[in-house]
C-alpha cells in the first residue's frame, strides 16, 4: 500500500489510550522512574485484563478435566474449552471448529503437520519448498522429515529489500515438490507475503501449502478459506493470549487422512492390546489432558481481537510503523533491514559500527524493550551478511510516544558508542 494512503493515528477512529488501559503490564516503570516502551511484540505480546481475568476465573471457579467427567465442573470446563475452539474457528473463518486443533504453539503445529501429513505426502526423492525468510520452527521440522524419508529442501530466495523472489516461484515448483511451507509475515523483516497468490500458484501444481501464521494472526485479518491454506498454524501468546497454547488449522480431507500425532488418552475410540481405533476430529490430534485454561484464555483473546475495529487498528499500526520508519531513517548510522513496500509491525535495523547487543543493553536501561540477535532466522541473516539486528516490533497498543522513546534511546546509544 502506498505510504500516502496511511491515515495518521490522530485521524483514525481508534482510541489507543483506551486500548492501552486494558494491558496492565504497559503502565509499569522498569528500573526506577523509567517507563516501559514495550517493543518486543513479535516475541510475545502483553495480555489484556479480560484474558488475565479469564484465566483467574477458570482456576478459581471452574477448574476440572475435560471430556471425561460426569460431574458439573467437568461438564462446564468441557463446554468452555469447546466454546474456545468455536471462537478460534470464527477468528480464522474455518469452516468447522473440528478443524481447529489446539497445540502448544506455532512450533508444535509445524511439528504436528510435518510428522503426520509430511510423513504421508513426502517420499524419497521429493522436494520440500521453503523460503529464505523462514523462522527456524519452519525449517528444522522439515529438515528432520527430509532426513527421515530421503527428501531434499529447496529454498525460494528473497530480494535485497526482503521480498520473496515471486518470479522464481513457478520454476521452483517441480514435479518433485511435495509441499511448500512458508511464513505469512516475516518475524525479522516484517514483509507480508502475497499468500493468496503463492497458494494459487502452488495449487496449480497440486502442491499443498502449510502457512506459518505466527506473525500474521496478531496483525492481519486471516481467512483460511479465502487463502485456501492447506494448514495454518499460529501461537496464542503473540496475539494477546496465554503462552503454551496455539492452533493448527487443517483442511478436513487432510486432517481425516492423517495419522495421529501423539498417542494416549482422549484421542482414542477404543483400545485393546491387539488394536486401537482413534477418535474423530479434532480429538484424534489432542492426546492427553489438554492445556484447558490457556485454550479458554486464547478463546477470550480471539474474541477480544474480533471486537476491535480492525480497519482502525490496522490504520493505526500502519501509521505507527510509517512514523517509526521515518524517525529511524533520520538516526545517524542506522540502516533498516527489510524495506518491502508491504510490511507490518516489524522494524529490524543495524548501526554501521555498533553491535546490536550493545545497543539493546543501552535501550533496556532507557526502558525500551527490543530484541537483538538473529530472531531464529539465521539463514536469512546470513543472506544479508549480518550476525544480528535490533528489532522493534509493534502491537496495536503502541504509540508514537513509544517510537519517540525508542529514538531517544538510540540517540543515547549513538552518544555512548559513536
Ligand atoms: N514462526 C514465526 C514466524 C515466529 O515469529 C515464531 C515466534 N518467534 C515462531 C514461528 C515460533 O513460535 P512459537 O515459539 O510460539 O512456537
Amino acid at each position: 500500500m502506498p505510504a500516502t494512503t496511511h491515515p495518521t493515528p490522530e485521524t483514525a477512529s481508534f482510541n489507543v489510550e483506551a486500548l492501552r488501559a486494558d494491558f496492565p503490564a504497559l503502565a509499569q516503570d522498569v528500573y526506577e522512574d523509567t517507563p516501559l516502551a514495550y517493543l518486543d511484540n513479535a516475541a510475545t505480546s502483553q495480555k489484556p485484563t479480560p484474558v488475565i481475568e479469564r484465566l483467574d476465573r477458570f482456576y478459581r471457579d471452574e477448574n476440572s478435566n475435560v471430556h471425561r467427567g460426569v460431574h458439573r465442573l467437568s461438564q462446564d470446563a468441557t463446554e468452555e474449552y469447546e466454546e474456545a475452539r468455536k471462537s478460534l474457528a470464527r477468528f480464522l473463518n474455518a469452516p468447522d471448529p473440528d478443524q481447529i486443533i489446539f497445540t502448544r504453539g506455532t512450533t508444535e503445529g509445524l511439528n504436528l503437520v510435518s510428522s503426520t501429513f509430511g510423513r504421508m505426502a513426502v517420499e524419497e526423492g521429493d522436494e520440500i519448498l521453503l523460503t529464505e525468510m523462514e523462522h527456524h520452527s519452519n525449517i528444522v521440522p522439515w529438515q528432520m522429515l527430509a532426513e527421515q524419508v530421503g527428501a531434499s529442501i529447496e529454498v525460494l530466495p528473497v530480494t535485497d529489500r526482503g521480498e520473496l523472489r515471486m518470479d522464481l516461484l513457478p520454476g521452483m515448483l517441480t514435479d518433485d515438490t511435495a509441499l511448500m511451507a512458508i511464513s505469512h509475515v516475516s518475524n525479522t523483516l516484517g514483509t507480508i507475503n502475497p499468500m493468496e497468490d503463492i497458494i494459487d500458484v502452488a495449487h496449480a501444481e497440486d502442491v499443498p501449502v502449510v502457512v506459518d501464521g505466527a506473525q500474521s494472526a496478531p496483525h492481519l485479518p486471516v481467512d483460511v478459506q479465502a487463502l485456501d491454506a492447506d494448514f495454518f498454524v499460529f501461537s496464542g501468546h503473540k496475539m494477546f493470549g496465554p503462552t503454551g497454547i496455539g492452533v493448527c488449522f487443517g483442511k478436513r480431507e487432510h486432517l481425516e487422512a492423517m495419522p495421529p500425532y501423539q498417542g494416549g488418552g482422549d484421542m482414542i475410540d477404543r483400545v485393546s492390546f491387539e488394536e486401537t481405533t482413534y477418535d474423530d476430529l479434532p480429538h484424534k490430534f489432542e492426546a492427553g489432558t489438554p492445556n484447558i485454561a490457556d485454550a479458554i484464555g486464547l478463546g477470550t483473546a480471539a474474541e477480544y481481537i474480533m471486537d476491535l475495529d480492525w480497519d482502525a487498528v490496522q490504520a493505526h499500526e500502519e501509521a505507527v510503523l510509517e512514523y517509526a520508519t521515518e524517525q529511524l531513517e533520520a538516526v545517524e548510522g542506522v540502516r533498516i533491514v527489510g524495506t518491502a513496500p508491504d510490511k507490518t509491525s516489524v522494524l529490524s535495523f543495524v548501526f554501521d559500527d555498533i553491535h546490536p547487543y550493545d545497543a539493546g543493553t543501552v535501550l533496556d536501561r532507557e526502558g525500551v524493550a527490543v530484541r537483538t540477535g538473529h530472531h531464529c532466522t539465521q539463514p536469512l541473516l546470513e543472506r544479508y551478511g549480518l550476525p544480528g539486528t535490533i528489532r522493534a516490533s509493534f502491537a496495536a497498543y503502541n504509540t508514537r510516544e513509544d517510537v519517540d522513546h525508542l529514538i531517544d534511546g538510540l540517540q543515547k546509544v549513538r552518544h555512548m558508542f559513536g
